[in-house]
């Protein structure tokens, strides 16, 4: 299981002026675009990326290799890229005060041991975890929030 900090805020792009019929495109996947992310804009080594995906460095090499490849591919052939999807674990989930709408993120071995109750800033017991963006859920591996209870 490969493990994800942060996930994108957009799953969808598509060059300007191409009808959609007319479009090829890439998928990447969720681990992919979490490999760019910390190897290309966190600038981290790549040992230090493997170790925060908790995956073996060729694994995370053959990851960032095929994230690039399709990026380049629809970079210079002009193709939409869809990101959907993947074979991962959320290592953080982003919860929201409804009371001053501070926004923050608990790692899920914190939340193993205990679920935030009450705002860092006003205290307020009106905290929600924030829902997943669409793209991401469904065919995540990472644990649902059910009836107050963080769920493998
Ligand atoms: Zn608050």
């Amino acid at each position: 299981m490969r493990c994800v900090a942060q996930l994108p805020n957009v799953g969808f792009f598509k060059p300007v002026g191409i009808p959609a019929n007319a479009l090829e495109g890439v998928r990447l996947s969720l681990e992919e675009v979490e490999s760019m992310r910390l190897r290309d804009l966190e600038a981290l080594e790549q040992e230090e990326c493997a170790q925060q995906m908790r995956i073996s460095r060729p694994t995370f090499h053959r990851i960032l290799e095929s994230a690039r490849k399709k990026l380049a591919d629809a970079l210079i052939n002009g193709k939409a890229i869809q990101i959907e999807g993947g074979n991962f674990e959320l290592a953080q989930r982003l919860f929201r005060c409804s009371n001053d709408g501070h926004e923050w993120n608990v790692p899920f071995e914190a939340m193993a041991q205990k679920l935030p109750l009450s705002c860092p800033v006003c205290f307020s017991p009106n905290v929600q975890p924030m829902p997943l963006p669409p793209f991401a859920s469904g065919r995540a591996h990472g644990r649902k929030f059910r009836g107050g209870r963080w769920q493998r």
